[in-house]
């Protein structure tokens, strides 16, 4: 069992660009009007392009190695960025990975199939087993019984990398912001970020916890309805913190889903008016699956004021997590 105490103790491989920059958004901040803006590039953690999965597989690349696994399987949607840094380590540990990848938009097209995390998937020698979507689970599970009847040791990564293992990947990162905002003598009361399969929000939210400090975690759902969200991220914060005795209130898990649009991996217009600002305003590329939508809401909520709970004085921190490489993916869709 991980834990909040013992995280140091926790056996841990470093191939992420750590720490990664903070830097100010002054150009965006002064088109949105409101607070300040702050961008936290965790696009630059240095796996085949980088993202949020890279601090993850920090962790669980080292169980793999602990278990002596030679294959590891994952699973993810076409444009997975998941899948695509899991693919990269494993091709540096020298490990087969294998990856159910599924098309959750039903899309026929080829840049979406084939460009993008795809291309960058099949250089980095993933072995694909496409599968309807919603069998990606039992298949990984046919794809484990199968290896092990080979005689093999195979390491199963869940989607996302969002186990309690990796999450304590942004344990890390809250620490790491704490350590930035004491150098740059600022304290930053808002952390917003697009939010999936929880990992993510669950460790930030168990390492300010940990750490009794303030920042607010706000997680933009790219998938998950609010409440199953919620749930997720909340399930997973307490079972990190558990084992150290610390009682997270529910009330830190925020969550806001009114900027999914369709569904999961279906690019929106307010998203793709997000990549454009963030662009050319900041010099920054976000994605339409995650990062885009996640600065929609953001944008959002700073014009509305209304029922906003970030305040025009709030130091707001974007944590860019990643994805641009899914945009070449995307080029027939936007
Ligand atoms: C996976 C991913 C997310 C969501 O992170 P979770 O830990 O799954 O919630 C956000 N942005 C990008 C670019 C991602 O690839």
């Amino acid at each position: 069992m991980v834990t909040l105490n013992n995280s140091d103790d926790v056996s841990r491989l470093e191939f992420a660009h750590l720490p990664t920059k903070i830097e100010p958004m002054k150009a965006l901040q002064k088109a949105l009007g409101g607070p300040n803006l702050f961008v936290k590039r965790d696009d630059c953690t240095g796996l085949a392009g980088g993202g949020n999965k890279t601090r993850k597989l920090e962790f669980i690349m080292a169980e793999a190695k602990e278990q002596k696994a030679d294959a590891i399987i994952t699973q993810g949607s076409v444009q997975s960025n998941h899948v695509r840094q899991t693919a990269a380590i494993s091709a540096k540990l020298g490990l087969p990975c294998h990856v159910v990848v599924s098309n959750p938009i039903g899309s026929e097209d080829e840049q979406y199939l084939k460009n993008g995390n795809m291309l960058l998937n099949h250089f980095l020698g993933a072995i694909f087993h496409k599968v309807p979507h919603g069998t990606e689970v039992e298949n990984v599970s046919r794809i484990e019984g199968e290896l092990k009847g080979e005689g093999k040791n195979p390491y199963v990564i869940p989607l996302g990398g969002s186990n309690a293992l990796g999450a304590l990947g942004y344990v890390e990162c809250a620490r790491e912001i704490l350590s930035q905002a004491g150098n740059m003598n600022i304290h930053f009361d808002w952390i917003v970020h697009a939010s999936a399969s929880g990992g993510t929000q669950a460790g930030l939210v168990a390492g300010f916890v940990e750490n009794h400090s303030k920042p607010r975690v706000l997680g933009i759902s790219a998938m998950m309805s609010e409440s199953e969200l919620s749930e997720t991220v909340f399930e997973l914060v307490k079972e990190i913190c558990q084992p150290s005795n610390l009682s997270p209130d529910k009330a830190l898990i925020n969550v806001n889903g009114d900027f999914i649009g369709e569904g999961y991996g279906v690019s929106t217009a307010e998203g793709l008016k997000a990549i454009k600002l963030a662009a050319r305003t900041e010099g920054i590329i976000l994605d339409p699956v995650y990062t885009g939508k996640a600065m929609a809401g953001l944008i959002s909520l700073i014009k509305d004021k209304e029922g906003n709970p970030i305040r025009d004085s709030d130091n707001v921190l974007f944590l860019h997590t990643g994805g641009s490489q899914g945009l070449y993916g995307y080029i027939n869709l936007l």
